[in-house]
């Protein structure tokens, strides 16, 4: 007899439309999880809003993509809870009643709070909302009692608020509420965009699961390479070339050793290097384009699979609210 399943939750912000990064480093890692875990997937659409409060114009059209992309790639419904945070109010009465607790020297000392604020130069982050945007993702994932939290590096020390809250809380109120969520650490390849930098929604250079197979391509065409590789026939190194990585992603290893020497030795052009990598891409997307053409001639399947996931998750989320009050005795 094998025990309870492990719970597992995560969640993604809809602040744009996702590309190969988020796939390669987030859905991927949550299609193989969703084989062993009670897994819980949740769009977080209102920490969408702490950094772009100022325009909400297309938080839906990002939330519902989301959701198709998520559904496209694999994830599947029948296996895994997938929800809207904003369906579910306890979010933000378990973000207010832990706000009470949180000291403010711990939101300020979170590295990515001044880390962000330099780099979106462009908007007003000093906010209440985005300071207190870990309260926020500590009352996400406390309301589940996940066992496993799938985190990259980076996001170690906001996982670690999120356990400081929950023996804070549990310390305060004498209780055992919230168990301490673990991570599970996940590795994300270095996934580069069309202008050798990572791949981001911020720098303009993402290849998109919704872009249609003649955009990715013409993408590809335009992605830097190697300076160094001018005319045909200059050789070429392909450790510094960005289209390098994604073969190393995406192709076969006989085609990343062809390339490697090619390029080495101008035996290959870029333009035919690149042409190698885009096929593979392209091999890799078609399913998901094609889910995703189907998704989008059936809303409602969407409408009711996200319906169904937020009555499950918002079960959970009201138990776990009952036991708080509880014990804070309000
Ligand atoms: S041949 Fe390929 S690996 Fe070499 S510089 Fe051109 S695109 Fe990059």
């Amino acid at each position: 007899m094998t025990g309870p399943q492990k719970r597992v939750l995560s969640g993604m912000q809809p602040s744009g439309l996702m590309h190969l990064g988020n796939y390669l480093g987030a859905l991927e890692n949550w299609k193989t999880l969703q084989d062993t875990y009670d897994c819980y997937f949740f769009v977080a659409d209102w920490h969408a809003l702490s950094t772009n409060y100022a325009d909400t114009s297309r938080i839906r059209e990002f939330v519902r993509e989301l959701l198709i992309d998520w559904l496209a790639a694999g994830i599947d419904p029948a296996r895994s809870t997938i929800f809207v945070q904003s369906r579910i109010p306890e979010h933000a009465i378990l973000h207010l009643l832990l706000a009470m607790i949180t000291p403010v020297s711990w939101l300020e000392r979170n590295p990515t709070y001044k880390e962000k604020q330099d780099e979106i130069k462009e908007k007003d982050l000093t906010t209440y909302g985005f300071l207190g945007y870990p309260v926020l993702q500590a009352a996400d994932i406390l309301l589940y009692k996940p066992d496993l939290v799938p985190v990259g590096k980076d996001q170690l020390p906001h996982l670690e608020l999120t356990r400081e809250l929950a023996r804070r809380f549990n310390d305060i109120y004498k209780t055992a509420v919230f168990p301490e969520p673990k991570e599970h650490l996940t590795k994300f390849p270095k996934v580069l965009g069309t202008d050798g930098r990572k791949m981001s929604k911020s720098y303009h250079n993402t290849i998109n699961l919704s872009d249609p197979e003649p955009v990715v391509r013409q993408k590809l065409k335009t992605m830097v390479t190697d300076p160094a590789r001018v005319r045909r026939n200059d050789p070429g190194n392909p450790d510094v070339c960005p289209v390098y990585d994604l073969h190393k992603i995406f192709s076969p290893l006989p085609v990343i050793a062809e390339v490697d020497q090619g390029c080495r030795t101008a035996g290959i052009g870029c333009i035919d290097c690149k042409k190698l990598v885009a096929d593979r891409i392209v091999e890799r997307l078609a399913p998901i384009w094609t889910a995703r053409t189907q998704l989008n001639q059936n809303p409602t399947q969407i409408e009711e699979i996200v319906q169904a996931g937020s009555r499950q998750a918002a079960e959970v989320a009201k138990a776990t609210l009952q036991e708080v009050t509880e014990a804070m005795k309000i």
